[in-house]
């Protein structure tokens, strides 16, 4: 009881501090526009903070495949893997992986958080170095955090850092160097120097992980992510990725790499080991979600030209946004309360979006991450950027 009285202290302090998160429930499928459940029943809105980027979360297609996965494999495993082996879809869809990401080889988990959290331990010992960008994903961190290996943390994206750190690995005599990276840094959607930290790699002697969670799909030649966009290609040893966002958006991650890195982790990762498959479901939906990403070049082309058609117009409304080119565009509030305002002020304007700030984003750099997706209209975009101006222009925002 006393636990009780302490954790309910511990909700006030969140709550009197304004950093309570409140949930919001949608009455439909993932979408550009979606029904969001209200008092009175549903209300239609546009949807800019979703992960859908090419809009494939209620494709008929993927829909359709995940059905016939249902019909032909059941419902669930009910077994890990080392016990009862796996489905021939699972198997199909770790050589999809593979294949589109131009590894040897891919492994399943339930989610990237535990593709992450079990990558490292099996790979590197203490004798081992993990370079980490600071404002790499928290699964990163909790996988680091897991492994034995020494962790040296770079400043973002800073090269000069990551090389210092290198040196210092180098002097604390360790064996092998681990590089990790998001490829695309989702609070800001800058996208990681890959170019840069593979010169460096090699020069030092070291590996390269990216996390492409926010790229995969949508970002690069046929979607294939960072290291295509960034034409580094095989030069990053270690991908791992999620189906929860572009691919479809269900559920699953994955580790794509050398056949001895994907071989070690079967035996050794203990998300893996100790965690069920993938629903039949789930992983049929998104083998198809994988097919369809490759051939999307129309969506892509439409998510580009959405992104720079919400970018140009927030930017000419006097709105001060973070740079870049990926559909993951900021809009700096930079004050926490005015975001949580903002936000509130475009919810009832019928445009749906969540104000980040600390601990999420650094003290004093709130803002409201936009996301843009395929599923959007033209019509969708103005839409939303009108509803940012009049909410801007009452908040005294612009
Ligand atoms: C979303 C995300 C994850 C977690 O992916 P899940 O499959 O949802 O667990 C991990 N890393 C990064 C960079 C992400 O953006």
């Amino acid at each position: 009881m006393r636990l009780l009285d302490h954790l309910a202290d511990l909700l006030k302090d969140i709550e009197a501090e304004g950093l309570y998160k409140r949930e919001r429930l949608i009455a439909g499928p993932q979408g550009g526009r979606i029904d969001v459940a209200s008092a009175g029943g549903t209300r239609s809105v546009v949807n800019l903070c979703s992960n859908n980027y090419l809009g494939l979360a209620d494709h008929p297609d993927v829909i359709a495949a995940a059905k016939e996965g249902l019909d032909r494999f059941g419902f669930g495993m009910a077994s890990v893997r080392f016990i009862c082996g796996a489905q021939t879809l699972h198997r199909e869809l770790e050589c999809a992986i593979a294949r589109y990401l131009g590894k040897d080889d891919a492994i399943l988990f339930a989610a990237c958080f535990d593709a992450n959290g079990g990558v490292f331990e099996p790979l590197l010992g203490p004798e081992d170095a993990i370079l980490s960008d600071a404002l790499n994903h928290a699964s990163i961190i909790d996988g680091i955090r897991l492994s034995k290996a020494k962790r040296y943390r770079y400043a973002n994206s800073n090269m000069n850092a990551l090389e210092d750190s290198l040196k210092e690995a180098i002097a604390d005599g360790v064996r092998f160097k681990l590089i990790v990276t998001d490829g695309v840094f989702s609070m800001d959607g800058y996208i990681a120097d890959l170019p840069a930290i593979c010169d460096l790699a090699e020069r030092y002697d070291a590996l390269v992980m990216v996390d492409d969670c926010h790229a995969t799909g949508h970002l690069g030649e046929k979607g294939r992510g960072t290291p295509a966009l960034t034409g580094v290609g095989d030069r990053v040893h270690i991908v791992t990725g999620t189906l929860g966002k572009t691919l479809g958006g269900a559920m699953g991650g994955f580790v794509a790499a050398a056949q001895p890195v994907i071989d070690i982790l079967r035996q050794r990762a203990r998300p893996y080991l100790f965690s069920n498959s993938l629903a039949p479901a789930v992983a049929a939906g998104s083998l198809r979600a994988i097919e369809i990403a490759k051939s999307a070049d129309d969506r892509r082309a439409t998510l580009a030209r959405h992104a720079e058609r919400f970018r140009s117009a927030m930017a000419s409304a006097g709105f001060e946004l973070l740079p870049g080119s990926s559909p993951i565009i900021p809009v700096m509030l930079n004050d926490a309360r005015l975001s949580q305002e903002m936000a509130r002020a475009l919810d009832a304007r019928g445009v749906y979006v969540t104000g980040f700030f600390f601990p999420v984003v650094p003290k004093g750099r709130a803002r409201i991450r936009t996301q843009i997706s395929a599923a959007l209209s033209d019509a969708d975009i103005d839409y939303a950027v009108d509803a940012f101006k009049d909410a801007g222009k009452a908040l005294g925002i612009i």
